[in-house]
């Protein structure tokens, strides 16, 4: 990927860059029809996460055949009302999930005082990273090239470097629905004494919706990796951990209802970050060597549960459930199978191990797989919990050294 150490001036010239993603994206689209089937396969995702009344979502299966069964949802529902689907298994496994042990964050706990201690959770520290959280929310509404963006990138990045990190910046131009935007991707680079590369992903934009200010849909995932790199800059481990903050996650639609931003996906208008980086990476070399890749989204709410996303590569989704088994953590961890489009999906479609570790926003429902505040005004902090960060961080990190272990055995450190 290109690197810069400094943030470069923002020239006229660059204006007319196409993005080495928006290149690429003719490329993979024919590589997604192959192994989902037909074109309309590709609109699944993520906005399905409310789900229209009258359209059937009853997919409970493997991914090939989900896929294939959303031909189906999307032969019999307006395109409008149904852009995709999720499996309405989340939801039960939310319910029967819900019974949580003596040391859980009960629903309705948030804030900081629900973070326990950093030596309980791997050297995660809850309490900070529910500080980063509230900075980040208090810049705002944060949709690409915004002012508020600018201020959160500038932000990002100059905490990342006062942890001692390794900084690249990418500044691209993305063609959008709603036209060209100036979009960033901030990547902290934290060098291994072996090749091989672990890759964190996270979104740090926010829907396009006025007053929406995303505490745990780009904010919860951006504090935790925040807090990850506090940990681990300076430190160089057996592998490579690059940390990567992507902008243009969300869909470009200048939303004028919450429903809105609720029920639309549209096919390349969106991951603008991912895309980006994943082009840059294949073209740089880098992303051969990258052994696993780990994509933290919407993990900051206050009775948190982590779906478990069928198109995820599988060893290394179980590797990451084994781990969360082995800290306690089950509980947080849903065993349902879903399929959800997301960052880690560009990364996918190159043959990269990727597992998308998507939380909730606010309780799910049968008729809100992501939760019954997700695109709404109610992602505040009031519904996050600096508890559900540390689970996640803890995570992230315990696993991190079990791909140390599995990649670079101790003679090789
Ligand atoms: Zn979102």
């Amino acid at each position: 990927m290109q690197t810069r150490t400094q943030r470069p001036a923002r020239p006229g010239t660059t204006l007319a860059r196409r993005s080495v993603a928006a290149a690429a994206v003719g490329a993979t689209s024919g590589a997604i029809r192959q192994a989902h089937g037909p074109e309309s396969a590709t609109t699944d995702r993520k906005a399905a996460g409310r789900m229209a009344a009258d359209c059937p979502h009853a997919i409970q299966r493997p991914w090939v055949q989900a896929a294939w069964a959303l031909v189906a949802v999307a032969l019999a529902c307006s395109a409008a009302a149904c852009s995709g689907s999720r499996p309405s298994g989340a939801a039960d496994a939310a319910y029967s999930s819900a019974a949580a042990g003596p040391s859980a964050a009960q629903p309705g706990d948030s804030g900081a005082a629900a973070a326990p201690p950093a030596a309980q959770t791997g050297g995660f520290d809850g309490t900070r990273a529910w500080k980063y959280l509230e900075t980040i929310v208090g810049f705002g509404p944060r949709p690409p090239a915004s002012a508020n963006i600018h201020r959160e990138q500038k932000y990002l990045a100059s905490q990342l470097r006062s942890f001692g990190c390794h900084v690249s910046t990418d500044e691209f131009h993305a063609q959008t629905g709603v036209g060209p935007l100036a979009m960033e991707n901030i990547v902290a680079e934290i060098p291994g004494k072996n090749p091989g590369i672990i890759l964190l992903l996270s979104h740090y934009d926010t829907v396009r919706l006025a007053g929406f200010v995303g505490a745990n849909d780009g904010g919860s995932s951006t504090a935790i990796l925040l807090e990850i790199a506090h940990d681990l800059c300076g430190r160089p481990g057996p592998l490579g951990v690059w940390i990567a903050f992507l902008d243009g996650e969300e869909e470009q639609t200048n939303f004028t209802s919450e429903y809105q931003a609720q029920t639309t996906w549209t096919a390349n208008n969106n991951t603008y970050g991912s895309r980006e980086l994943a082009a840059r990476m294949d073209l740089s070399g880098d992303l051969k060597n990258v052994k696993a890749l780990m994509l933290s989204d919407m993990d900051g709410d206050s009775d948190l549960h982590i779906m478990r996303d069928s198109t995820s590569t599988p060893w290394l989704e179980n590797l990451v459930w084994s781990v969360a088994n082995r800290l306690g953590y089950s509980r947080y961890f849903l065993s349902s199978p879903m399929s959800v489009t997301d960052d880690h999906t560009p990364f996918l479609q190159k043959g990269v191990p990727a597992v998308d570790l998507i939380g909730n926003i606010g309780p799910i429902t049968p008729e809100a797989s992501f939760g019954i505040y997700w695109h709404t005004l109610q992602d505040n902090l009031e519904h996050c919990s600096a508890h559900s960060l540390a689970v996640t961080g803890h995570v992230f990190l315990a696993t991190i050294q079990a791909l140390d272990d599995k990649f670079a055995p101790a003679h090789h450190r």
